[in-house]
This record gives C-alpha cells, sequence and structure tokens, in this order.
C-alpha cells in the first residue's frame, strides 16, 4: 500500500509521518518512509539543486522538469520495488505537489505537469493521499521556528495561497483518494483520525 501526505508547508506532514510509521511498525507492518523531492541518492541531489536558494534564476519549466526526474528516479529505485515487496510506503509529498506548485502555482498549467510527469510515475498513485488542511499563513508560521531555509522561503504568500487553493481543487476532483484532514488541531488528534482511515484501508 502507498500513502502519500500533502499539504502547504508547515501543515505537520513529517511530524504526523513519523507517528504513523511508529504505529505501524509496532503492529508489525514493515514501513518505508521516503520524501520528495527526494529519497534516493539522486533524487536527493537534484532536491538540492531544486532548492538551492542561490540558484534564484531557475526557469520554472526547468525546475518542473527536476521534480519529475527526481520521482522517475524516486519511483524506479525505490517506491516500484518496495511496493513489491509489500512494504508500506509512506511519501512525504507525491506528484500532486507537482500539480500545485508547479501546475498552479508557477501557472504552468494541469496538463504540462501531468503529462512530464506520466513517464516519471509508470502508472503509480497513491491508494490514500492525507492533505493535511491549514492556512498558508498559519503553515508558514509553523514552518519558519523550525525548517531550515531554501528558495521557496522567496516567495510571497499570495504563490502559497494559489498552491492551497489548488489543493483544496485537487480533493473536491479525486474525493476517493484524497482525504482532507483539518491540521490545525492538535498533533495528536490530528493522529488519531488518520490511523483511523489507514487501519480502515487495510482491513478492507
Ligand atoms: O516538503 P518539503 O519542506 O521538503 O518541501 C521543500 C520545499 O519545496 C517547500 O518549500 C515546498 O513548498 C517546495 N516544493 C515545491 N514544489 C513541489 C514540492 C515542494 O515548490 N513540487
Ligand atoms: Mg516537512
Amino acid at each position: 500500500i502507498f500513502i502519500s501526505f500533502e499539504g502547504p508547508d508547515g501543515a505537520g506532514k513529517t511530524t504526523q509521518i513519523k507517528l504513523l510509521k511508529d504505529y505501524l511498525e509496532k503492529k508489525g507492518y514493515e514501513v518505508l518512509v521516503t520524501r520528495e523531492p527526494g529519497g534516493t541518492n539522486i533524487s536527493e541531489q537534484i532536491r538540492s539543486i531544486i532548492l538551492n536558494k542561490n540558484n534564484i534564476e531557475m526557469n520554472n519549466i526547468t525546475e518542473a522538469m527536476l521534480y519529475a526526474a527526481s520521482r522517475a528516479q524516486h519511483v524506479s529505485e525505490l517506491i516500484k520495488p518496495s511496493l513489491e515487496k509489500g512494504k508500506i510506503i509512506i511519501s512525504d509529498r507525491f506528484v500532486d505537489s507537482s500539480i500545485v506548485y508547479q501546475g498552479i502555482g508557477r501557472n504552468l498549467g494541469i496538463d504540462f505537469v501531468k503529462s512530464i510527469n506520466d513517464m516519471a510515475i509508470q502508472g503509480i498513485m497513491p491508494q490514500i493521499t492525507f492533505l493535511l488542511k491549514i492556512s498558508p499563513n498559519e503553515g508558514l508560521k509553523r514552518r519558519f521556528s523550525s525548517d531550515e531555509c531554501n528558495r521557496l522561503d522567496m516567495e510571497k504568500v499570495e504563490f502559497h495561497n494559489k498552491v492551497y487553493e489548488g489543493y483544496l481543487e485537487l480533493e473536491s476532483l479525486y474525493p476517493e483518494r484524497i482525504v482532507g484532514i483539518d491540521a490545525s488541531r492538535s498533533i495528536e488528534k490530528v493522529h488519531e483520525e488518520i490511523i483511523k482511515i489507514v487501519e480502515k484501508k487495510i482491513y478492507n
């Protein structure tokens, strides 16, 4: 089973993924946690190019293609083989991030971003995508108190608002896959809701 986590910066994806992993491992499942951009050696190298705060001249199409390239390696080297081994894979972001950040945030269009990611994902999509919902403002506040800074920190709040609207649009387009979670609540409340949904999926 393949689970992805999506949402604005500071929504708590990384925290919730760690809690879900610990929970599932205690139940005896083999769990692989990974992230995008990243997850493999090559993909992490591409990540550092994308997020390098000195790369301010990066073209939007270049950026979208680097995300897709990073994803192609991630899927072929890690996600696909792990799924074949029967592991539970939890990814911090997947192709939905490209659709909303590059397709909507950067105005490249959903169709363009989908098309350059088609070959990269080899038909592999998550069975569940948790969309952790928090207003971009609230998320950015949380983020600046934790993460390291990157090239995206130069984006104005309007960019993040657009991205967030994009997420809400995807949620309404794919209601059977994307599960919206109110991430403004406590870490424990959010975790409880997530494990209920994952258990339903595993035991059905
Ligand atoms: O989730 P994480 O914090 O690792 O993401 C790194 C940065 O890359 C974030 O600032 C996020 O907003 C940005 N990003 C992006 N386009 C994507 C994925 C992430 O701009 N497709
Ligand atoms: Mg994170």
